[in-house]
């Protein structure tokens, strides 16, 4: 008997229920990954990611090999190639993980209807994109899909009772005459950004373990500090799953301090978003609650945000961080979000669209979800919350370091006061090759709250 494991967002071999599950009813698995045409013309691929799954493939077909098997490698209509690969091979099941977006949702239903013509069993895993599966953690007879407001989901996803980590397997026997295409190269990804982080999960475990034995304890009064990069950047490892978040949180739960509750609750976070998108998959363009916004549209204004040349020091310092990185802090994504669509008053789809173009860790759940947040078309509860950039340059880079790593032509300015390059006596600005506010923010701040009805 033959199995399929397809592999989606779950690039690991550590507690991988697909991958498990395939083997234990099965006396050979071909481990499968369909670089699929459909992701392509959706126009989701962009070079970080690329190149980054490019790293989680290799690590992956390591892994399997370690085992004595190997990754099978297809390209073209996912749902194609799986069925090509059991009419090729006689499989009689097929696991997957279970997805969230609309488009994952989609291929699974088109998947159960191909392989049912196939006699073929379709088994689809849940808690392994995710530590809770969406849906899960609503109370049963609510009569609700999923929750708008954090807090009250927190405290049921708390509550359920999470499954054992599982280990890796020990072997993996794939049937030798299957064949595939040639595993990407990350090294023939074009336009990536030049301080692109390294993928894989052998990169990811060992960041997770170097995070839980350094870096947590301190996360809940650090994680915003925009120079300290107090963060666990596990973001793009968890986006490809070449980490999982459960077994991320089981082993964060172990260490029991504050800190640790404190990112546990940010993959709690995680989880929200991905079960408001599988609960309305539409969000990912249309506005989780319209507000009826008259949004702006100036080319040159949404240009000078993109380029990180809008003369706020801490806004242009983001936005330089995401083109030299593919990551941006948190804190920095906050407030340059923030920044697009409440002082420029422009389309959160815009920024949205931007960000996917160059985020590593760039995710339709967390990405969509979190630019409505900001924007307050989405779950916030204080939609028409401004985040002045000057107030948060001052809290989070209160001695301009952040800024002056990630925009040269501010170095020499000292302290805080590179926040405010305008203060500075006309020769000395003058020297400076850097733009003047693109924006009275005190003009903008009125413009948007009397735009907004
Ligand atoms: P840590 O602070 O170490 O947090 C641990 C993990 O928790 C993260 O890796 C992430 O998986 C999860 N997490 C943390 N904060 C959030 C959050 N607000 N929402 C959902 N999950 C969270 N995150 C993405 O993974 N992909 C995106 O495309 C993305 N786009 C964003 C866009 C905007 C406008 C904003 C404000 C936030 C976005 N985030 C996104 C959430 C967050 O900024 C990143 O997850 C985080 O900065 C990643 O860094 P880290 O791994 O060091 O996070």
């Amino acid at each position: 008997r033959i199995a399929v494991a397809l592999f989606t967002s779950d690039l690991r071999v550590h507690d991988q229920p697909v991958l498990r599950s395939a083997l234990h009813g099965a006396d050979e698995v071909v481990p499968l990954f369909v670089l699929d045409d459909g992701v392509r013309r959706a126009g989701f691929t962009a070079p970080n990611r690329r190149a980054f799954l490019a790293d989680c493939l290799a690590g992956l077909d390591a892994a399997l090999r370690e085992r004595g098997g190997r990754l099978v490698l297809r390209t073209g209509e996912v749902v194609d190639e799986v069925a090509r690969l059991v009419t090729e091979t006689g499989a009689t099941a097929v696991h997957v993980a279970g997805g969230v977006s609309g488009y994952a949702q989609r291929r699974e239903e088109r998947l159960r209807k191909a392989l049912a013509a196939q006699g073929c069993e379709l088994t689809v895993h849940d808690a392994v994109i995710t530590v809770v599966p969406p849906g899960a953690e609503v109370p049963s007879g609510a009569g609700r899909d999923h929750f708008a407001v954090f807090t009250p989901y927190l405290r049921r996803w708390e509550a359920v009772k999470l499954r054992t980590v599982l280990g890796a397997p020990r072997a993996v026997r794939v049937p030798e005459w299957v064949a595939g295409d040639p595993l990407p190269s990350r090294d023939a990804v074009a336009d990536t950004s030049p301080g692109l982080a390294r993928g894989g999960e052998k990169a990811a475990r060992k960041r997770l373990s170097a995070w839980l034995a350094d870096g947590v304890s301190g996360y809940e009064d650090r994680h915003d500090d925009l120079p300290g990069d107090a963060t666990s950047r596990l973001s793009p490892f968890l986006h490809f799953g070449a980490l999982s978040p459960l077994e991320a949180v089981h082993r964060a739960r172990r260490k029991a301090d504050a800190g640790a509750e404190a990112f546990v609750r940010q993959l709690a976070w995680r989880d929200f978003h991905h079960q408001v998108l599988a609960a309305r998959p539409a969000v990912a363009r249309a506005d989780y609650r319209d507000r009826h916004d008259r949004w702006r549209t100036d080319t040159r204004e949404i240009e000078a945000w993109k380029a990180g040349r809008t003369g706020f020091p801490v806004v242009d310092a983001a936005m330089r961080q995401l083109a030299h990185e593919g990551w941006m802090h948190n804190r920095g994504r906050l407030l340059v979000a923030s920044f697009l669509t409440k002082t420029l008053y422009v389309d959160w789809r815009i920024g949205a669209r931007h960000f996917l173009s160059l985020l590593v860790d760039g995710d339709l759940a967390n990405n969509q979800l979190n630019w409505q947040w900001a924007a307050g078309t989405g779950t916030d509860t204080r939609p028409n919350r401004i985040l002045n950039p000057l107030a948060q340059a001052k809290r989070f880079d209160p001695h301009g370091d952040y800024v002056r790593r990630w925009v040269p032509e501010l170095a020499s300015l000292p302290g805080s006061a590179v926040h405010q390059p305008w203060h500075l006596a006309g020769p000395d600005r003058a020297r400076l090759d850097y733009p003047d506010p693109i924006v009275d923010l005190a003009e903008a701040r009125a413009r948007f709250l009397s735009s907004r009805p």
